[in-house]
């Protein structure tokens, strides 16, 4: 039996109580990057509390399953369909294929995307293996009237809804109205400012490196239409929780469910939860400020990416947060601490399985009342300073954990391990981890062999990992 789980409902506005469509299950999308250029750590604070929700309702006792689109196609440089297709420009700011691009970027937002401890989606699925059916999609629109064609494109027609600034009070559908009208570069095709293309064939760029055939002429989908065919495909016609960015609020998920409900003639999503931006003193975190600040980045200076985790979650996912390194840095030394702290635990004697459920009680609490996770790590210190045993406080760290995923046991056994090696061995662990590194690339595998079991002759266990090599005495 799932527990009661609160959350911010940007639909209506309030923190609501989550009802999913079949009980105890949850069907989540979330919006994927568009591969054209690294994610910066902004993007990725929203994967985190992301991570921070799945985990939290599957705490709360829920199964959910989430799918994430990777936009491999159709994104032009605004949101609202006009500019360069951003694939392309990656493309030829790289000079390479717009398949490498893809290839690429896509490798490296997941490596970040893992770096801070986020669990990869169950789907994942790039827009361009979907192309029949975002083309169903848009004939049962002009089907039923809801799309027009013009000057060789297709067109969601905004006026033949009752209301489509869903997401916004009457003040801010006036500012965004004149926003509109403002910004959107002229579209002559276009009845109404608000409507959006679903398939482009005219293209202002002949180049375009990735077209199909399609009833309306050789060309390719629209950036919105693609977010709802791939949550239909793999979430059926009933979506308990979008997610996303703020920013994608408008046009982006204002268009999704425009679509969606005018193609299932029904409604398609209950709840949909968006992050708020991270911002440096100079404002809003962007790609479009020069270098790219990125977790990869992060770690070449020798950060942790998991303190950037633990940075994130102090603050609430729906207040703008300020990156700064001052700020990071003391990060590092309140992690350190805590790392330090639970290493000193000793594990003796029987959990108190009371005082444990006493604690988890607190902790879930926190966590489904609107993902208070500032709270969640307060409990965390609670548990930490509490009157009961260390194998009751080991045990909660790790069932916390499975919520903060911060890696605190995993990080404080490599430290009691690391005191308990003198600078000797450890000068010889580094340089034998080294040397088989070379004797690797150098495709010379009997030498990598031999000095694995050099170390182990040592009591030293190597082992290959994604962050690289870690080892452990033995
Ligand atoms: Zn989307």
């Amino acid at each position: 039996m799932a527990e009661k789980f609160e959350f911010y409902n940007s639909l209506t506005r309030k923190v609501e109580e989550f009802v999913p469509n079949e009980p105890g299950k949850v069907s989540m999308y979330t919006c994927g990057p568009t591969v054209y250029h690294y994610a910066h750590i902004g993007n990725i604070r929203t994967y985190i509390m992301q991570d921070v929700l799945i985990k939290a309702l599957e705490y709360a006792g829920y199964d959910v399953k989430r799918v994430m689109n990777i936009t491999d196609v159709g994104h032009l440089a605004s949101d609202a369909d006009t500019g360069e297709d951003k694939m392309l420009a990656g493309a030829k700011r790289e000079h390479k294929s717009v398949m490498e691009i893809a290839k690429f970027y896509t490798d490296a937002f997941f490596k970040d995307f893992e770096a801070v401890g986020n669990k990869k989606p169950d789907v994942i699925e790039p827009a361009t293996n979907c192309i029949p059916e975002f083309i169903h999609m848009i004939e049962v629109l002009l089907e039923k009237g809801y799309a027009y064609l013009a000057g060789g494109n297709v067109y969601f027609d905004t006026s033949k809804l009752d209301e489509y600034y869903v997401f916004s009070s009457a003040i801010e559908k006036e500012q965004l109205e004149v926003g509109v009208r403002d910004d959107v570069e002229e579209d002559s095709n276009k009845k109404n400012k608000t409507d959006f293309v679903l398939w482009f064939t005219k293209s202002k760029f002949e180049d375009q490196a990735l077209k199909w055939d399609s009833p309306w002429g050789v060309g390719y989908p629209g950036w919105h239409i693609e977010c709802s065919c791939i949550s239909m495909k793999h979430l059926g016609d009933r979506l308990d929780i979008h997610c996303g960015g703020v920013d994608n609020m408008f046009p982006h998920h204002t268009n999704e469910i425009a679509q969606s409900e005018s193609y299932l003639g029904h409604k398609w999503c209950g709840y949909w939860f968006h992050s708020n931006h991270l911002n440096d003193r100079a404002g809003k975190m962007s790609k479009s400020k020069g270098a790219v600040l990125t977790v990869s980045v992060l770690k070449e200076k020798g950060y942790d990416p998991l303190v950037y985790r633990f940075f994130c979650l102090q603050s609430h996912y729906r207040k703008p947060l300020e990156f700064s390194f001052d700020v990071l840095d003391n990060n590092v030394a309140v992690y350190n601490k805590l790392v330090k702290r639970v290493a000193e635990l000793k594990g003796e004697g029987a959990v108190d399985e009371a005082v444990k459920a006493e604690f988890e009680k607190k902790f879930r609490e926190a966590v489904c009342d609107d993902l208070n996770t500032s709270m969640a790590i307060t409990v965390l210190y609670d548990a930490l300073k509490a009157d009961t045993n260390d194998a009751t406080k080991l045990s909660l760290i790790e069932s916390f954990d499975r919520v903060l995923s911060l890696d605190l046991i995993g990080h404080a056994k490599a430290l009691s391990e690391g005191a308990e090696v003198d600078s000797e061995l450890l000068e010889f662990i580094n340089a034998k981890i080294s040397e088989r590194a070379e004797a690797k690339k150098a495709k010379d595998f009997a030498t990598a062999d031999a000095i694995r079991q050099e170390l182990l002759d040592k009591g030293v266990e190597i082992k290959d990992t994604r962050e690289g090599v870690k080892w452990q005495l033995i």
